[in-house]
């Protein structure tokens, strides 16, 4: 595995680095709320971001995710890994970058399952960054097992009619229009009783009925929508895939998103160990520097250790979906979403801890960093539900035991190594001893 990239391309990753650093980060400075990306409506911060933008374009690392076929630039997974560990630094670079989540994920399901016409109202303004959009999956009472779901959709003449409630759908606010998750099919088994549905923001019936805030957001300022669609009326092409294909068009959406998102957490926990040290640089405790001090030094090096393994495992499991047949990453992707949290969480958490009392403000970026650990904790489901899998895939490559013992036995072992070796231990205990 060689996870290097040509000189030409590591230009590239040297210019994004600057230019994260020193026009991208602004942003975040000057526009700090949750939503502020994704409000087209805010002239100021729109007159900021285009011209940036337009230098991204220029570079040709605008909305490098897509396929080929959609104006990407096949770079490949582990690129595009390298792409996101910068882009990780700032909340503003997925937007000036053109892969900001879920327009992402809602671009390849409207390039895979759309009509000419939606491809033409809803995709292509999305992709060039005109619009923002919501994926509505989970629901109030039920979210990490979707076929808990009860949000239905049912056919009336030309129309699909959707019925129910959506809860944590992220800039719902924002949306030209969401992608609904329905059950459409109740007499199915459980995998094909949902369908997806694009429903534009505008459609009578649709209520808003809270702006949820994250942890990390002020309490007014929520960006995530909780939904009513009170018999929302679709024409019936509004439908993406079939009748009860919903998982299937769901899992289409994924991608390489999720190894992105890790790689932006190790841009973020970069960003945290680089504050760290700092910090232990410039501050005194008991007439030495708060480097000298042993527990300081062991914050440092856990960290830096642990940042290094999850980055390798995020670039492997990146190489992996690059070189090896389709799927073969399935349960490395899943480590990867697992480890990010906790890591995020350990590292996040001792850089706040070496900052003190200034750590725990919002002075610096590290209480908004530790703040969304947790969150990266059940966002696009609970790590209990991706360990199951892992750990799932891992046991379905054991065989039980040989017998009575396990194949690890010392004695058992031990006995057939002797047997194997019986001419010669045998012959040395005949030799009479010198
Ligand atoms: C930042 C953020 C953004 C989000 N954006 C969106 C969005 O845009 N659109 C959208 O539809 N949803 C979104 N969500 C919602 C997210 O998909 C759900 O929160 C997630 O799927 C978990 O569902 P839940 O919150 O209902 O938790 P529940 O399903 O109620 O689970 C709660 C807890 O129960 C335990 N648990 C659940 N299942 C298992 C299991 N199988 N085994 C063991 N323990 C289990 C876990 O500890 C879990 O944390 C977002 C969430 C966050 C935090």
């Amino acid at each position: 595995m060689d996870f290097r990239v040509d000189p030409e391309f590591q230009e590239k990753l040297d210019w994004m680095n600057r230019f994260v650093r020193e026009e991208v980060e602004d942003l975040d400075l000057l526009f700090p709320d949750g939503g502020a990306p994704y409000d087209k409506k805010n002239a100021t911060s729109q007159a900021i971001l285009e011209p940036l933008r337009d230098q991204v374009k220029a570079k040709g690392l605008f909305a490098c995710h897509l396929d080929p076929s959609l104006g990407g630039k096949g770079y490949g997974q582990l690129k595009l890994a390298l792409m996101n560990e910068i882009i990780g630094r700032a909340s503003w670079a997925p937007t000036v970058f053109g892969c900001a989540a879920p327009d992402t994920g809602n671009a390849e399901i409207l390039a895979l399952y759309g009509t000419p016409e939606q491809k033409q109202r809803f995709l292509q303004p999305l992709l060039d960054g005109e619009i923002v959009s919501t994926f509505a999956m989970t629901e109030p009472q039920a979210g990490a097992d979707p076929k808990e779901f009860i949000c239905k959709a049912w056919r009336e003449g030309d129309e699909w009619v959707i019925d129910g409630e959506k809860w944590y759908a992220s800039n719902a606010v924002y949306a030209s229009f969401f992608i609904v998750m329905a059950v459409t099919n109740p007499e199915n088994p459980p995998h094909e009783r949902m369908s997806m549905l694009v429903v534009p923001a505008e459609t009578p019936g649709i209520i808003i009925k809270r702006n949820v805030a994250g942890m990390n957001e002020p309490e007014d300022q929520g960006i995530h929508g909780y939904i009513r669609f009170d018999h929302v009326r679709v024409p019936l092409d509004a439908m993406l895939g079939k009748p009860g294909e919903g998982f299937k068009v769901a899992q289409s959406r994924l991608g390489g998103g999720r190894i992105h998102h890790a790689m932006r957490v190790v841009g973020q926990c970069s960003r945290a160990l680089e504050m760290m040290l700092e910090r232990a640089v410039s501050r005194r405790t008991q007439g030495r520097q708060l480097g000298d001090h042993q527990f300081v030094k062991g914050m440092i090096a856990d960290s830096a250790i642990e940042l290094e393994q999850y980055r390798l495992l995020v670039l492997k499991t990146a190489w992996m979906i690059d070189n090896l047949p389709h799927g073969a990453a399935r349960t490395h992707i899943g480590m990867c979403k697992v480890a990010m949290a906790k890591v995020y969480q350990d590292i996040a958490g001792r850089a706040v801890h070496l900052y003190g009392a200034l750590g725990t403000t919002h002075e610096t970026p590290l209480a908004k960093m530790w703040m969304g650990a947790p969150m990266l904790a059940v966002a696009d489901g609970p790590t209990e539900v991706h360990q199951i899998q892992v750990a799932n895939a891992l046991l379905k490559t054991a065989t039980p035991a040989p017998g009575l013992f396990p194949s690890e036995h010392i004695p058992t072992k031990r006995e057939k190594a002797r047997a194997k070796y019986a001419h010669i231990l045998d012959a040395a205990t005949a030799r009479p001893k010198e």
